[in-house]
């Protein structure tokens, strides 16, 4: 099922009955050439990118809930290129070259807006650093503008630029940063993906993975064994558990990270707007709602939900940087469990099993990874050597140093990305 304009306006006239599901719902087989284990966007959409970059179509994807339950459906749909170290910003800005053509490329409304990224900052100090990264930015070949005091006014003019504790110093746009709609990323990576063949099993946990003399042979699931040559483990908040099965202990540790959303309102806020000093960001759904968030909750934990103290850090930092907020009502809070890594960037890896490759350690920025990673852990699990855009993400690095994101290896900064 194909979605043009003409298909739209002739189910619009005719009761939306034509309309089929966007996938199959296929028992699974008894052997696969590559099973991924999550049913996230990362596996969602190297699953997509195995069929359409390397012809693997012979392909399943196992979800223990249903797709798109997990954090890419939790998120705060903010999708940026904007990194600084070497290592990363080549990957994330590949990945937004991919954001930009995905809606083409998945025949698939997941409703990028590139509606502009602030970053604010609030001393010389930070101003600093933000010039530093806008340089970075520019240097790899994004956007990077940095506004003074008025011109952060001219765009947002709704903050309390009167406040005595964190003053407005400028900002730092990032215009081809923005939005995209969460769920439709994930149900657009797997309708294309099951249109190439993929089979997508949902309500089918993996409880086991089976390795014999070395090598990866199947895994071990709910609805029964299934043989596979190559297992792909891209379970985010759960990668900690699941690598435990092949007797791997990741150097990860799960977090929570709340967001919250109010009722609707007229359109308000145009931009992302991210408040670091106050460990806060906010942007507008498309419904309405004000979307926002800060920092994790800051203890381990696999519950997909936060706690008070975090709230109200969140809602002080709000009411300081835009009192306006206070008018609105809070309609829901969640949370999503993070794969942290202690230097803040992902792993994309082989694993000392053969035919075993792990996709983790996304952190809280992992939904606008989801393009550039899924074609990045197709290629590995293909062609078995790494993509050149992921080549630093070594799962080994924390052991030996080597490719470590951090600047000089004087000790990983997980924030400084
Ligand atoms: C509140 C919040 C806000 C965020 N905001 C942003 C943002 O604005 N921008 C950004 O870039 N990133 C953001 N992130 C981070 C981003 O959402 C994650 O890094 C990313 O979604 C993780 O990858 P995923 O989509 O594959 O994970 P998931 O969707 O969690 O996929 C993993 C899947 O694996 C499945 N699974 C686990 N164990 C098993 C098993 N044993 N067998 C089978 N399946 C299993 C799970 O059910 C899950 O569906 C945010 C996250 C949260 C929680």
């Amino acid at each position: 099922m194909g979605f043009d304009a003409w298909r739209i306006v002739r189910e619009g006239l005719t009761g939306n009955r034509g309309w089929r599901p966007h996938w199959r719902d296929p028992h699974p087989k008894a052997d696969y050439d590559v099973v991924i284990i999550g049913g996230g966007g990362h596996g969602l959409s190297t699953a997509y990118y195995l069929a359409r970059n390397h012809g693997l179509t012979n392909v399943a994807v196992l979800e223990k809930g249903y797709l798109g339950g997990g954090n890419v459906g939790r998120n705060t749909t903010i999708v940026r290129a904007n990194y600084f170290l070497p290592g990363n910003s080549e990957f994330y800005s590949h990945s937004l070259r991919l954001w930009e053509r995905l809606e083409e490329d998945l025949n698939y409304n997941v409703m990028h807006s590139q509606r502009g990224l602030i970053n604010l900052f609030h001393s010389d100090g930070q101003r600093d650093a933000f010039v530093r990264r806008g340089n970075a930015m520019i240097t790899q070949g994004d956007d990077a503008e940095l506004l003074d005091r008025a011109g952060v006014a001219a765009h947002l003019p709704y903050l309390d630029f009167d406040n005595h504790r964190f003053p407005v110093y400028g900002g730092l746009l990032h215009r081809r940063g923005g939005t995209a709609r969460h769920d439709a990323v994930a149900w657009g990576y797997a309708r294309a993906a099951d249109r190439r063949g993929v089979d997508l099993i949902q309500n089918c946990e993996v409880t086991g993975i089976d390795i014999s003399g070395g090598r990866v042979t199947g895994v071990q699931t709910t609805r029964g064994a299934i043989r596979a040559k190559k297992v792909g483990i891209v379970v985010a908040g759960r990668s900690g558990q699941v690598a435990a099965m092949a007797g791997m202990r990741l150097p990860v540790e799960s977090h929570v990270l709340q967001a919250f959303v109010t009722e609707g309102l007229k359109p308000v806020i145009d931009h992302v707007v991210s408040f670091g000093m106050g460990h806060f960001y906010i942007s507008q759904s498309d419904k309405g709602g004000l979307v926002f968030g800060g920092d994790l909750d800051f203890y381990p934990s696999y519950a997909q939900r936060g706690n008070l103290p975090m709230a109200e850090h969140v809602m002080e930092a709000a009411m300081s940087l835009m009192p306006a907020i206070g008018r609105a009502k809070v309609l829901r809070s969640w949370g999503g469990i993070m794969d942290m890594t202690p230097d803040g960037s992902p792993i994309i890896d082989r694993t000392p099993t053969e035919g075993l490759y792990i996709d983790c350690g996304w952190c809280y920025g992992g939904f606008k990874a989801v393009p550039a990673s899924g074609w990045a852990f197709a290629h590995l699990i293909a062609e078995d050597r790494p993509h050149k855009t992921a080549a630093r993400y070594r799962l080994d690095r924390f052991r030996d140093g080597v490719g470590l994101m951090d600047e000089e290896g004087t000790g990983a900064q997980h924030n400084l990305h």
